[in-house]
């Protein structure tokens, strides 16, 4: 399904979220308090679907006086690195949120959910099952038949507790045995049917290192590790709502007082013509599908910011979109126009050429510059103005020119004039022609020195203006070209499965012969700029090309402004 096109307003569409966060401190409930945490498991870059619920979690925290703690859900040790924390931390603090001193790990927690086990172990709440966890699965029955009970189920205590033991000090093999919670096997929610709660991994783990050989699963460390921090809302996403009846079986049997978390879901973010899903966004790095986690077509923030977004577009983006209990597939426009706001308000307008044309003026002086002075920013005044040098030769781009224009070509064409913009009117007298490829290769022209622009020029005006940039002060750029990742609105929501066949072959396009404006050369990575005329670009910090190479970010039409006229 795909979201209508009219772009909600946040107090609209937080308002089920914070009303309930708002009542429950109204009440005083949890002394007034709120504290919430953002929970990634480090198996993977975060993606912009992640920015959501940091921006919910970090929000919502900042907005009421609470706090937000970073908690890494390090359960599985087979899928985690160090790699991913470090990268997520990174990104977190890059979209302007911090968890000060807040940094934790479920795997901090491992003693506590351990002995819990055991604790419920000796309640006669968990028994560890000797079964193959395929059998496991199908006497779980359906949802409209009830499930069978293990053979294991009732198992004694004592045996119970020393083989959980025996389990964790390595006597067994990897998926010989598990823990179960005895829950209710008829229960119509199929995660309290007997849910596995610890399995053997002999994989030493990142933090913890050998010390243990059984691990929590995700869903007996999640919510416990709430708990264990205090946290008085878990913000997380609707897939969570049917496992909330464990969560809470599992705080009932742990808690000593009134306290619990508040678990509250809301929709996740998943963006037309591309996917969302970590585990598929690992196969397209690891298959060389695109060049790495940061390339600049992933959806993932690393990949947003190496495209030349910014935090503040991604933020408004979510902003727009909202928090709201239905799934949806967001237009990835309506992204691509946030960005586009941002960066007419904070880029400069810069000059360059990505398929150069060489324009010669015949009649002005050789060896003659000037310097042009331009606005960087028509938005912003306090961005100044440029100087850029114009001489006798310039490059234009190859289509602003053609031999024989259709109706309302309003560039260059035989006995046309445009304005190049900030410099002069120029006329087209000729031009050079290869004649076995039919391509352009020279384009000659006369100036009227009467026109300079903002000089005290005559008032002529013509219809076009072009960008340029002079030939003998061009800094050679290379200059990458990105459209959409898939062809396919959903890639991910088809019936097969394979994603991959709806990768786009022509995602990326990357032109070597550009030509760009001198006050590019000291351009920095990740510098952002309106190449006039094109689109919005930025710096990329890729040391295997000897030139300035530059992404465009978006291009300049906004179609999703047009949709909304
Ligand atoms: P996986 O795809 O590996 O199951 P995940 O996408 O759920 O993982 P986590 O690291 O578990 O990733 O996510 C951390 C938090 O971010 C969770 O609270 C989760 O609900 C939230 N989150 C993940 N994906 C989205 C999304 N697309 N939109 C909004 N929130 C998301
Ligand atoms: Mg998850």
């Amino acid at each position: 399904m795909k979201e209508n096109n009219e772009p909600v307003t946040r107090s609209e569409s937080q308002s089920f979220i914070e009303s309930f966060i708002g009542k429950d401190l109204k009440d005083g409930k949890n002394r007034g308090k709120i504290h919430t945490r953002f929970p990634p498991e480090p198996n993977g870059y975060l993606h912009i679907g992640h920015a959501k619920a940091i921006c919910l979690d970090f929000g919502m925290a900042k907005k009421y006086g609470g706090k937000c703690n970073l908690r890494f859900d390090d359960t599985n040790p087979v899928k985690e690195e160090v790699e991913y924390i470090d990268s997520i931390k990174e990104d977190i603090h890059w979209l302007g949120f911090d968890w000060e001193e807040r940094e934790f790990y479920a795997s901090d927690y491992f003693g506590k959910l351990y002995n819990f086990a055991a604790d419920l172990i000796k309640r006669g709440l968990a028994y560890v099952d000797d079964q193959p966890a395929d059998l496991i699965s199908s006497q779980k029955g359906t949802p409209s038949q009830p499930g069978t009970d293990s053979p294991y189920r009732n198992r004694q205590v004592n045996e119970n507790l020393d083989l959980f033991n025996r389990m964790n000090k390595g006597e067994f093999d990897e998926g010989s045995r598990v823990l179960r919670a005895k829950v209710d096997m008829n229960s119509p929610n199929m995660h309290m049917r007997d849910p596995i709660i610890y399995r053997i991994i002999k994989s030493p783990h990142h933090r913890t290192g050998s010390t243990w050989m059984v691990y929590p699963m995700y869903d007996f460390a999640h919510g416990q590790s709430d708990y264990f921090e205090g946290i008085t809302h878990s913000l997380c996403t609707l897939e969570f709502e049917v496992h909330r009846p464990l969560y809470d079986w599992f705080i009932d049997q742990l808690k000593s007082d009134d306290y619990r978390p508040r678990q509250i879901e809301f929709n996740r973010l998943n963006l037309t013509y591309t996917i969302m899903s970590k585990r598929k966004l690992l196969e397209l790095v690891q298959e060389e599908k695109v060049r790495g986690w940061d390339d600049p077509r992933m959806p993932t923030l690393c990949g947003l910011r190496r495209r030349g977004y910014t935090p503040e577009s991604i933020k408004r983006f979510v902003d727009l979109i909202g928090y709201t209990k239905v799934e949806a597939i967001n237009d990835v426009s309506l992204l691509e126009h946030a960005v586009r706001e941002d960066l007419n308000m904070k880029t400069p307008r810069v000059f360059g050429v990505l398929n150069p044309l060489k324009v010669i003026i015949k009649n002005y002086p050789e060896g003659q510059v000037e310097n042009v002075e331009l606005i960087n920013n028509p938005e912003d005044e306090s961005m100044g103005k440029r100087v850029v040098p114009f001489s006798r030769e310039v490059y234009i781009e190859q289509d602003d020119f053609m031999e024989t224009p259709p109706n309302k070509f309003f560039r260059l064409a035989p006995g046309m004039e445009v304005r190049l913009k900030g410099a002069y009117i120029i006329k087209c007298e000729g031009f050079k022609k290869n004649e076995k490829t039919g391509a352009i290769e020279e384009v000659y022209c006369t100036y009227d020195q009467n026109t300079r622009s903002g000089g005290n020029a005559s008032d002529k005006k013509v219809k076009g203006t072009l960008h340029w940039v002079s030939a003998q002060h061009a800094v050679d750029a290379e200059v990458r070209l990105y459209d959409r990742l898939f062809i396919h609105e959903d890639p991910a929501g088809q019936k097969d499965d394979d994603y991959r066949k709806f990768l786009n072959p022509d995602s990326l396009k990357i032109l070597k012969g550009c030509k760009v404006e001198p006050s590019l050369r000291s351009a920095r990575p990740l510098e952002k700029f309106q190449f006039q005329r094109l689109g919005y670009f930025c710096v990329d910090y890729d040391s295997t090309s000897s030139k300035p190479v530059f992404n465009r970010t978006v291009q300049l039409k906004d179609t999703w402004a047009k949709v909304n006229k």
